[in-house]
């Protein structure tokens, strides 16, 4: 059995570099798949012996007259329909800002399994963000450095179960 992962999270936390190097060179566009707009990028994800499919949320990073709160929550909405588990990721060397506090809002009201993750987590800058995370109420965070490839193992023993 396999899953389906959402990684959602505001701009500029490492979103994609956590997709692309889940992804590798394994990529593939489906914009034209039913549901999958250029908003949401899909590919077939391997972390050691799982094999999933991951789904990167891109569409916040456009500049549109829509508000940036709306466009938060239906793009997150729509992620979270195609997911099984939601990897929300917010950055480790910027704290938990206002946006992220929005987001985890909108995860925690639905019925979905979310996984926290403090990505740019590489060196001690990070300490005080993952203390700080356990306040989204979204439980454990885990450290990531999408960037460096750290974190993987505890990524990995948080997907296992799921698989
Ligand atoms: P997205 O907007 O959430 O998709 O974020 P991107 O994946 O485009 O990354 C935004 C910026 O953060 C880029 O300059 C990345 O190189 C950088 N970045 C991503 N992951 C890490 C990380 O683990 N550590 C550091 N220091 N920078 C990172
Ligand atoms: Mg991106």
């Amino acid at each position: 059995m396999s899953f389906t992962l959402a990684i959602v999270g505001r701009p500029n936390v490492g979103k994609s570099t956590l997709f692309n190097r889940l992804v590798g060179k394994k990529l593939a566009l489906v914009d034209d798949q039913p549901g999958v707009t250029r908003d949401l990028r899909e590919g077939e994800a391997r972390l050691a012996d799982l094999r999933f499919t991951v789904i990167d949320s891109a569409g916040l990073e456009e500049a549109t007259d829509d508000s940036l709160q709306g466009r938060m929550r239906r793009l997150t909405e729509r992620a979270v329909e195609m997911a099984d588990v939601c990897l929300f990721m917010i950055d480790a060397r910027q704290g938990v800002l206002p946006a992220d506090e929005v987001f985890a809002d909108i995860l925690r009201r639905k019925n979905v399994n979310v996984i926290l993750a403090a990505n740019k987590g590489e060196g001690h800058a990070a300490d005080a963000t993952i203390l700080e995370a356990y306040s989204l109420g979204l439980g454990e965070p885990i450290r990531l450095s999408a960037e460096h490839g750290e974190g993987m193992g505890d990524l990995l023993a948080t997907l296992r179960p799921i698989h």
